[in-house]
């Protein structure tokens, strides 16, 4: 299976950058092993898919609301998400969980209303640097992936250290490894052989002087990627090093 090196754009962007960075990615994409995909924010969903049309890269949305419709101002379902082209969407992300108070069983819904709508859910599961510290790290993220999962999940897991994000800071090879060996136990455990397609992408810093050890890695299918990718040399050299 190709690594996913997915970009989560965050709340960067307006239409002419946003168009130029994605035009960029296509154009340096050719010859690539691994399977990228963008997430730019919803205002740049359109424009995006208009300049990822026929290239095989995907595009991806930052959330969306567990109901397909209805009164839910400011919201966007999964259905929305599909209709402009979206083949896949980020969910529970730590700045969502934490900005926004997500629980698990919301993101669970809201991983259930992706599927529905044929999605690829990227469901991010990680730590806090205090949980780490007290030696809670894999009861922290078990707990999340147990329960920010719907019965009969198909798509990605991205373990994403909330202290990772933004920082500079990494997990050692090793942690990394250990802590997608217990995720691959999980699913395993929970889906059987299923569990064994659902590919695990590493986040958290990172870039492209780190990207080949993570991405050596032999349970990291991938890597979600945020400030790194909103540079295309910086994200085509990190999607360089993925196999
Ligand atoms: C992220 O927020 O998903 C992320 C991995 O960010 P960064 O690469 O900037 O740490």
């Amino acid at each position: 299976m190709p690594q996913v090196i997915a970009g989560n754009w965050k709340m960067n962007g307006l239409a002419a950058g946003a168009e130029a960075l994605a035009g960029a990615v296509r154009s340096g994409a050719d010859g690539l092993s691994c399977r990228l995909v963008l997430c730019p924010p919803f205002t740049l969903l359109a424009p995006v898919a208009t300049v990822l049309a026929g290239s095989g890269i995907g595009l991806g949305g930052q959330d969306c609301h567990p109901e397909p419709a209805g009164a839910h101002t400011g919201d966007i379902s999964a259905p929305m998400l599909a209709d402009v082209g979206a083949s896949h969407v980020i969910l529970g992300h730590s700045e969502r969980r934490q900005d926004h108070g997500e629980s698990d069983a919301l993101v669970r819904a809201k991983t259930a209303a992706a599927l529905a709508a044929g999605l690829v859910p990227i469901v991010c599961v990680g730590e806090s640097g205090a949980q780490r510290q007290a030696g809670a790290a894999e009861e922290v993220v078990g707990g999340q992936l147990g329960a920010s999962l719907p019965d009969g999940f198909a798509g990605l897991i991205a373990y994403e250290p909330v202290w990772a994000i933004g920082t500079g800071l990494t997990p050692t090879a090793a942690e990394i490894a250990a802590m997608h060996d217990f995720l691959r136990n999980r699913l395993v455990g929970r889906f059987g052989v299923g569990g064994r397609e659902i590919a695990i992408l590493y986040g958290g810093s990172v870039k492209p002087a780190n990207a080949g050890a993570i991405l050596a890695l032999d349970e990291v299918g991938g890597a979600l990627v945020g400030g790194a990718c909103l540079q295309a040399a910086d994200f085509l050299a990190i999607a360089a090093a993925a196999r």
